[in-house]
């Protein structure tokens, strides 16, 4: 056992500069009189400016957009609470991030009642049609190629967005849906000024988006991608919305929007000339009607004195940054070097995948050990591989969390990670009374399936994608393949941690797998390095899960601390930008501090109600 080892014992937007921007809208067209989106001509605007901290009283939301955390926080001015301006918050990034989420996707809703101390989660990630088998993506005897899969009505699961909303009000709420979609509905009408990152978004996906008209039509004006300072308005979505607040959830789940859905799912309308062949879905009225949001135990795990919740299957994320989590717990990551920290936490990363691949999936088809995989013994049974003095090789094979080792072997067949996308997006929110929201949504690429509902202004999600097409190897059972009604295997990971029972810091990210290691980096960066949550969010990310080469940030490779991992038989890999991390931390005297990317991903936008003291 390593030396090193211990024994556990156990601004906001500011308002008038947003109202102004908000103000160019007025010069755009009518809304509501175009069929599709209309792009103002007119000169170019300023997008919304972002400001990636905050800190004060009263409330506090982070998110990646400027226009989004503004309704949240009106919300939570207003007396809403953390679940009204969190659904208010999700719906409007279906306006401005509409290739990250929207009510054609799905995600995981972590809620913390501070009346009650307690933490709860909803798991609203998207499921296969009813009559999905394990060869969803298999067509004569070989799984299809990646791309073919994503841009197809094959991808799409059955979306749970909606849903969750209508659910986290109900159990939490104070607002109806029809409230909280409202502010939405007006910034789809009224539109928002486009930004490089919305641009270079819809640049990368222009060809696939190309394909489809319907999306064409909505996000390629002129066949292009909206111009930086240009309006782009959704009026499509802002009906969508509209109709919704009228019928409620029934219009998606049981009506004309359902309907809609299901009919491109399994009819791609197909521009001719792209020579694009998009299989169709399966999905049917039926699987939407049968749709279920299940309301589930978090995880849940003691990391140095404080409660860790997270997310349990179907997300891998709460179980994998659990068992890291539960490793990391052998060692003294506070006193350690910055390399030896590292080198523990890429370690416990890559063990704790290892695991993962073998043994998650979602757990009404599968028999998943969460129990088992969250224990400490069995941590401490994996943790015994890691040595400060060299780094373990990948593929690693799994545990047995039902049978922990005693004698640190290390055999047996990997199962490999497979790819996920790497976008969605995550938003976190506090209110007066103490509650607070984790939420990670998604339609998992950005620009999720490419296919745009056509009239409803949103797109499809291609999450079933995260399923293995195939067995990832033979021989070794296979928790993520395809089944009926079965959800893909995800990795987000929204995360709230409590400090003797009461709210300490929430944080989440987008990033496809990675998702699970920048949420284990900034929380170890925060609680045992000692940064705040903002530097946490910050500093240059690294993320091993169980590859052979780790990826590594541009401003991480040629620093010391590569040279110093390296010296110890790590091998890094270029990737210019792992996740895009938000979050809110309490800090002493009831203040709150909300912290979002200061450059990822175009920066995020931070927000309270009242700002104290200087805000950075
Ligand atoms: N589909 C991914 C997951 O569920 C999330 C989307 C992403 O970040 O790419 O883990």
């Amino acid at each position: 056992m390593s030396t090193r080892r211990v024994r556990r014992t156990a601004r906001l937007a500011p308002p008038l500069l947003l109202a102004a921007a908000l103000g160019a809208f007025s010069l755009a067209p009518a809304a509501g009189a175009a069929p599709v989106a209309a792009h103002a001509a007119a000169p170019a605007a300023v997008p919304a400016p972002k400001q990636p901290v905050a800190t004060g009283t009263g409330g506090a939301v982070a998110s990646v957009s400027a226009e989004a955390t503004d309704i949240g926080i009106e919300v939570l001015r207003h007396g809403g609470n953390a679940v009204d301006a969190a659904v208010a918050t999700a719906a409007a990034l279906g306006v401005t991030e509409p290739y990250s989420s929207g009510i054609g996707g799905g995600g995981y809703f972590v809620y913390y009642d501070a009346r009650s101390h307690r933490v709860s989660t909803l798991d609203g990630r998207e499921t296969a049609p009813g009559t999905a088998d394990q060869n969803l993506f298999v067509e004569n005897g070989q799984p299809l190629d990646f791309w073919t899969a994503v841009d197809s009505g094959r991808s799409v699961g059955v979306p749970g967005s909606l849903l969750t909303w209508q659910q986290a009000l109900d159990r939490w709420g104070t607002r109806s849906l029809a409230q909280s979609l409202r502010p939405a509905e007006r910034l789809a009408d009224k539109g928002f000024v486009v930004d490089q990152t919305f641009h270079d978004q819809t640049a990368q996906n222009q060809t696939r988006f190309s394909y489809f008209p319907a999306t064409a039509a909505l996000f390629l004006p002129g066949g292009q991608p909206p111009a930086v300072g240009s309006v782009f308005r959704n009026p499509d979505l802002a009906a969508t919305y509209r109709e919704l607040e009228r019928d409620g959830v029934d219009a998606l789940y049981r009506g004309d929007i359902g309907r809609d859905i299901t009919q491109v799912v399994q009819h791609p309308q197909v521009d001719p000339a792209s020579g694009w062949y998009a299989r169709s879905g399966a999905m049917t009225p039926a699987d939407l009607a049968a749709y279920r949001v299940r309301a589930q135990a978090p995880t849940e795990v003691d990391y140095r004195g404080l409660d860790v919740y997270g997310i349990a299957p179907s997300s891998s994320g709460g179980t994998t940054m659990g068992e890291a989590l539960n490793i990391l717990n052998d060692f003294d990551l506070k006193h350690a070097s910055s390399v030896q920290y590292l080198h523990d936490y890429l370690e416990a990363s890559r063990i704790a995948f290892a695991d993962r691949n073998r043994w998650v999936g979602d757990p009404r088809f599968e028999d998943v050990p969460t129990k088992a995989l969250l224990s400490q013994r069995f941590a401490d049974s994996r943790a015994c591989l890691i040595t400060p003095d060299s780094s373990l090789t990948s593929p690693l094979a799994p545990g047995d969390p039902l049978h922990p080792s005693s004698g640190c072997p290390n055999a047996g067949t990997p199962a490999p990670t497979t790819p996920e996308g790497t976008h969605t997006t995550h938003l976190t929110v506090a209110d007066k009374w103490g509650d607070v929201v984790s939420y990670t949504l998604t339609i998992e690429q950005t620009g999720g399936s490419a296919m745009t509902v056509p009239g409803r202004g949103f797109l499809l999600n291609n999450e079933l994608t995260d399923f293995d097409f195939t067995p990832a190897v033979a021989g070794v059972p296979d928790p993520n393949l395809p089944g009926p009604s079965k959800r893909p295997r995800s990795s987000m990971s929204p995360t709230i941690v409590l400090k003797n029972g009461r709210f300490d810091f929430a944080v989440g990210s987008p990033g496809g797998a990675s998702i699970i290691t920048t949420v284990l980096q900034v929380l170890t960066e925060h609680v045992d390095r000692g940064l705040s949550l903002e530097q946490a969010i910050a500093v240059p990310r690294i993320s091993q899960r169980n590859l052979a080469l780790t990826e590594a940030e541009p401003a991480f490779l040629g620093s010391a601390d590569e040279a110093g991992l390296e010296a110890i038989g790590e091998s890094f890999t270029l990737n210019p930008e792992i996740g895009a991390a938000t979050g809110i931390q309490a800090l002493p005297g009831g203040l709150l501090q909300a912290a979002a990317e200061p450059v990822r991903r175009g920066g995020g936008a931070a927000a309270v109600v009242r700002p104290v003291g200087p805000q950075n």
